[in-house]
Parts: structure tokens; sequence; C-alpha cells
């Protein structure tokens, strides 16, 4: 893929995103894996209201080649993700309350789906039988640090479609925009599932299925 087809899908699907309420004031970050390396937007920019300028281009390794916006220090993780998981072409990386929530809500080192229908809008699953396990880290400032523990932690337990940081947000990958977009409105769908049914039923019998 191109930059600029990348950058152009970028925009689309950050408006998109913008629109559901999953990026406000100025969070999250995107970025695409491309042929000639990556491209992310940069710091400080409305998601809903992303241009050409509003990215960095990055070669093979990380290095700016194009884009004089400042770099989110979070571009470290989204290297990290497209790193870990070969197939991943886009990470989306959103603050929803539902994600944020859920993710402190939620004392343990995943969140354990098990019973949606909707599970199988994930690439994989194709039972609502299926457990979807999601890891959750622990928020950290030093992004460094956090890339370590994802990186850690998918040696033992393989990432597959998403992680969550605790009382942050979630970064989802995708082969390409169409299943990263599904990927995330998939569970943002289970996460507001999951939290109303904590809400109903109580959050001791609620956790960790
Ligand atoms: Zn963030």
């Amino acid at each position: 893929m191109h930059n600029n087809t990348a950058i152009s899908e970028l925009i689309a699907a950050g408006k998109w995103a913008s629109q559901r309420g999953w990026v406000p004031a100025t969070g999250g970050n995107f970025s695409a894996r491309t042929e000639s390396g990556f491209v992310v937007t940069a710091s400080g920019f409305d998601k809903g209201q992303l241009g050409s300028h509003t990215f960095i281009e990055l070669d093979h390794v990380g290095n700016r080649t194009r884009g004089a916006g400042r770099p989110s220090a979070e571009t470290e993780l989204h290297l990290s993700m497209y790193k870990l998981i070969p197939s991943a072409n886009f990470v989306l990386h959103t603050h929803s309350v539902a994600a944020t929530v859920l993710s402190r809500v939620i004392k343990g080192h995943s969140l354990n789906l098990q019973g949606y229908e909707m599970q199988k809008s994930l690439a994989g699953v194709s039972s609502h039988l299926d457990t979807l396990s999601i890891p959750i880290f622990d928020n950290h400032q030093d992004i460094d640090h956090l890339s370590l523990l994802v990186s850690d932690h998918h040696l033992h337990t393989p990432i597959e479609h998403a992680v969550l940081i605790r009382g942050h947000g979630l970064y989802v990958v995708g082969r390409n925009s169409k299943e990263v977009m599904r990927h995330l409105e998939g569970l943002e769908f289970l996460f507001s599932c999951e939290l109303e049914r904590l809400k109903l039923e109580g959050i001791q019998a609620g956790v960790n299925p």
C-alpha cells in the first residue's frame, strides 16, 4: 500500500471513530504499514479532522522520512504491534468510555468475553462459545516499558486482535482498514454489552468469567 492511500484511509477512519465518540479531545492515534514503512498520526490533532498535514511518514525501522508534526510517544507501541503481528497492516488506538472503564473494573490481566454472537466480528472467531480474551496492561507513561510488557506477553500468549491499557484505551489491529474498523466496532459493542451486564449482574458475578 502506498503512503497516500494509507493516509486517505486513516483520514476516513478518523472521521468515523470521532463521530462515535471513541477519540475525544485529540486523544488516540492511528497508523498503517505501507510499502515504504509506516504512516502515523502526529500528536495533538482532532481525529475527526485529519488531513495529509497531520501525518508523519516513517521508514521500515521507524525513522521519520516526511511530515513536520510532533510524533506521539505512543508511536513506539504501534511499531511494536506491527513487529509482533506480521499480518497487521493497520493499528487504531482509541480512548472510548467503555474501554477506559471496563479495563479498570476488571482487575485481572485479561478481559474474557464469552456468550456473545458479536464475538464473530473478530477475524478467526466462529462461535459465541469461544472465549475471546483481550489482554489488559497497566497504564504507563514510559511507552518503551509498556511495549516491552506487551512483547513479553506475546511470547507466551500471542496477541491476535487487540490489547487494552488500563484506564486508558484500546489498541486494535487489522489486515486492512475495513477489517480494523470492523474489529474496533465489534469490540466496542462487546465492551458496552459487558459493562451493561456487570452493572445488572454485579461486579463480583462478572469478573473473569
Ligand atoms: Zn492513548
